[in-house]
């Protein structure tokens, strides 16, 4: 029977059906997703090998036992403390954590080494969504859930490329769109992604500019007497002084963001006239030097017109991690506690040190993520325990980040996999259990909790991040308040803290969970916070009674003035760079890097920029780029849809896949001032050709161990298969001499070589069967992949593909391309030709092609192939 678990990706937070063969399914009960997965979800069975994992504790490298780094990790943390106070030490944890682990992680840091220096991922992701709430409503809560994006007759997407990022939420609001086509879609985001496709109206504002769009739109719905006067009196104060600050024209609105002052006007007409109405944001309105004021802005306009708790009506931030809400209820950021006590309430910190008999609990709030690591660069941090996350890659300004955690006296990293970009810097390695293998909670972006559930076993001698943060505080002295058997005691115990004098003073209350006896945990069905002890039907929406969190009941209206981005674009870096994620992609692709077919959709770093901002650099080329920070180079990708001044990069690569294409290299270490969230939607940057004087490919059986060539990236192309992408200077022939030596004795290979026109092939085959193939050139074009990665599923090769091997493709084939539909393997070519024959539909595209019918995180790309062919009519 399949285990019911948790998708580990994104924070719509899906159900899954897997089983330990590698079957995956969408859980058809969840209500998250009802069955439905995207590409990346589809594609978990395959990320589940072992191969690259950490499966024995190391201590500088080499195995260790348990008992040994363990001591030394209690030791080397107690020495510093005794040495260099408690704030010398610090704990930098993820979203991908289950709540258990995250609980135990802060009661570590704040309740029993005294310092508050414990920060997450989440930093990066909605930090400033949190200040947001914390500012309007007196406590971080999100009122609304996800069936109000089914009941709103207007959505509003707003740095939120859902189609990719959030693909079922995307899929849910397609859905309810066909159902009801009354319901209207807006996007606003500077790009022009996937998400646009469809939508009724795309605002393209200019980066840095949300802040002073919902100014106007608060200015405007007050003007033209949409504002609810009734809830404004009761349930609310502030809005005078955030209108004063807010006041603007329709037209000054559309100047300052650079947009059509017809769409501004449609915009607001429409938010005006419509009462159910959603604002979705995302990172692109938290990663930026004014996330918070952007969030404040945002439910401004709701608090105004008191849309806000209802159905169909409020505002909606959707986090980026599995678990970026448990750790928001567990406290695991810097500044704050745990279960949404705070520091500066009155006997909040003493009620919480006296629940966790903490005999050092932090009294102030700790370093927020970009200040840590300058603090350990500083040697102000001199020990830190990473876990589960991959700053040396995530975190923006990365290679200072490199720096401050290569001069740090002691770094412990806790992680699934042995080979990281941070790992790089351990002195103690310490085995993770991954998904598939440990137990506990999330909560995704509508309070859900889940349960994310074992299927696996747990590989060598990995073990669960509670249990070693718990056994380090054992050889601390503190064994009895970390005396938990499993994750469903420290779920009760933090389901018990969450009702601590209570009283309705916090919504974060799920006492009710508090005596789940250890089979009701392991059986716990999805459940939605609120739910304390002795309330029976808690509400799904919160704020629907018009209550808030603060001293007086009422929530804020933030005044909002509108700032530009802190480092503003000039003369030398005259682009703006903004940064994101693909399709398919995770993160730093720890997971996801593993499936062949999630890399094929975008197999290298690119940049998206238009082609008038790129003047004598090609589409296809590699270009550099270049910041204060730093330089990286990427695949130039023109885009004419792509704002001008603006270009664009995916922030998953690393040194394990490109070493060259890490983008948070260059990006700038800016932070919004309230929320400390990185702005890393805006760098200044400039743009250069990456003059290479040879480009290439090697296609090979086993991952290349050395860095090839100047510029390179590697992926798996298929199962067993490695594609390598190679740029460099100096003589081709002499990389091309390199590159064969380093994979097979001369003589075995064939080759096709003219110096002349400095093209080189050559194939290495053994008994037959294709080892390895290299093709160089002076330019980027060469052959296809596909047809030669094929190759390589023959024990032997066929006759005439040997003969083709060295022209690269089959005599007489059309050129491969990269699948648009991933799951199912169906390229543009097929699904241009089931347009031409008369398919006018997404639903008819994938009736005739299959494309689009499995996860649907394609359907915006057939989407926009159908309008690119449909024939206007006359
Ligand atoms: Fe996972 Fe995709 Fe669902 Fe996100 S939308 S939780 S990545 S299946």
């Amino acid at each position: 029977m399949s285990t019911e678990t948790t998708c580990p990706y994104c924070g719509v937070g899906c159900g899954v059906l897997a089983d330990a063969d590698g079957r995956i399914a969408g859980d058809p009960n969840h209500p998250a997703n009802a069955g439905r997965l995207c590409s990346k979800g589809a594609a978990l069975g395959e990320t589940l090998s072992l191969d690259g994992r950490l499966l024995h504790p190391e201590i500088h490298g080499v195995p260790a036992s348990w008992d040994a780094a363990l001591n030394l990790v209690a030791g080397r943390f107690a020495a510093t403390i005794a040495e260099h106070g408690p704030d010398s030490v610090a704990l930098y944890v993820s979203g991908q954590l289950l709540t258990e682990d995250y609980y135990a992680a802060n009661k570590l840091a704040k309740g029993f080494l005294g310092t508050a220096n414990i920060d997450s991922n989440s930093r990066l992701c909605m930090a400033s969504a949190v200040a947001g709430h914390r500012r309007a409503f007196g406590e971080d809560v999100v009122p609304g859930i996800y069936a109000d994006l089914e009941l709103a007759d207007l959505i509003v997407l707003v740095g939120s490329n859902t189609a990719w990022c959030h693909p079922v939420l995307y899929q849910r609001i397609v859905a309810a769109r066909i159902a009801r086509p009354q319901m209207r879609l807006v996007v606003i985001d500077p790009r022009r992604t996937a998400t646009c496709e469809g939508a009724d109206l795309h605002l393209p504002l200019r980066p840095g500019t949300d802040v002073a769009l919902f100014n106007g739109l608060l200015a405007h719905l007050h003007a033209v007497g949409a504002a609810d006067d009734e809830y404004l009196a009761v349930h609310t104060c502030g809005a005078d002084a955030a209108l004063a600050a807010a006041e603007s024209t329709m037209a000054r609105t559309a100047e300052s963001c650079g947009l059509d002052a017809g769409d501004v006007e449609r915009f607001f007409d429409w938010f005006a006239a419509t009462p159910a109405v959603v604002t979705m944001f995302s990172q692109g309105v938290n990663q930026s030097s004014a996330g918070t004021d952007k969030a404040n802005a945002i439910i401004n306009v709701h608090l105004l017109t008191g849309r806000i708790g209802r159905p169909g009506a409020g505002p909606f931030s959707v986090t980026g991690q599995p678990n970026a809400m448990g750790g928001r209820e567990v406290g695991a950021l810097a500044n704050m506690l745990a279960a949404h006590l705070e520091w500066d309430r009155d006997g909040d910190a003493d009620r919480l040190a006296a629940f966790w008999q903490a005999p050092v609990l932090a009294r102030r709030p700790g370093l927020k993520a970009v200040d840590l690591f300058q603090a350990i660069g500083s040697g102000q941090i001199r020990a830190v325990w990473i876990i589960a996350t991959n700053p040396a890659v995530s975190m923006p300004a990365s290679d200072a980040v490199r720096r401050a955690l290569a001069g740090c006296p002691f770094v412990v990293v806790s992680d699934c996999v042995r080979d990281s970009d941070t790992m790089d810097a351990a002195h103690v390695r310490l085995p993770a259990l991954a998904w598939g293998e440990k137990d506990g909670t999330v909560t995704n972006s509508e309070r859900m909790i889940s349960r994310q559930r074992a299927f696996l076993p747990a590989p060598g001698e990995a073990r669960p991040d509670w249990w070693a943060l718990a056994q380090v505080a054992a050889r601390l002295g503190h064994a009895t308040a970390f005396a938990w058997r499993g994750p469903a005691d420290i779920f009760r115990e933090h389901a018990a803290l969450s009702g601590l004098d209570n009283h309705g003073a916090r919504r974060f209350d799920i006492s009710a969970l508090r005596h789940l006896t250890d089979a009701g945990y392991q059986a716990m069905r999805p459940t939605r916070w609120l739910c304390p002890e002795g309330l029976a039907h808690p509400p799904e929406r919160l704020f629907a009674d018009g209550r808030f969190m603060t001293a007086d009941g009422r929530a804020r209206l933030v005044p909002t003035p509108p700032r530009a981005p802190v480092n503003a674009t000039d003369a030398r870096y005259a682009l703006a760079l903004n940064t994101g994620r693909l399709r398919d992609q995770w993160h730093t692709m720890t997971r996801t890097g593993k499936a062949a077919r999630l890399m094929a959709h975008t197999p290298e770093p690119l940049l998206t920029a238009h082609p008038a901002d790129t003047p004598g650099m090609a589409d296809g080329s590699l270009v550099r780029v270049t910041a204060a920070e730093g330089g990286a180079v990427l695949r130039l990708r023109h885009d004419p849809s792509q704002r001008r001044g603006v270009v664009f990069a995916p922030m998953h690569w690393t040194d394990r896949f490109s070493p060259a294409g890490r983008i948070n290299q260059v990006v700038n270490a800016a932070v919004d001032p309230i929320s400390g969230q990185p702005e890393l939607k805006h760098t200044p940057v400039a743009l250069s050709p990456f003059a290479a004087a040879w480009h290439g490919f090697a296609l090979t059986r086993e991952r290349p161990s050395a860095a090839p060539a100047p510029w390179w990236t590697t992926l798996p192309a298929a199962p067993g298969v490695w594609r390598t992408e190679l740029a460099g200077f100096g003589p081709a022939v002499e990389a091309f001499a390199g590159l064969r030596a380093a994979l097979g004795p001369d003589q075995a290979w064939m080759q096709l070589t003219d110096p002349a026109a400095a093209s080189f092939r050559a194939a290495l085959l053994r008994n037959g069967r294709l080892e390895a193939c290299v093709f160089l050139g002076r330019e980027p074009a060469l052959p296809a992949r596909d047809w030669l990665v094929g190759c390589f599923d023959h024990a032997t090769l066929p006759q005439a593909a040997r003969r083709a091997l060295l022209a690269g493709r089959e005599p007489g084939a059309a050129t491969a391309e990269p699948p648009v539909c991933v799951c199912l393997g169906i390229g543009a070519a097929a699904i241009a030709a089931a347009i031409a024959s008369g398919c006018d539909t997404v639903e008819a595209v994938g009736a005739a092609t299959r494309a689009g019918t499995n996860c649907g995180s394609c359907r915006p790309e057939i989407r926009i192939a159908l309008a690119a062919q449909t024939p206007v009519p006359a």
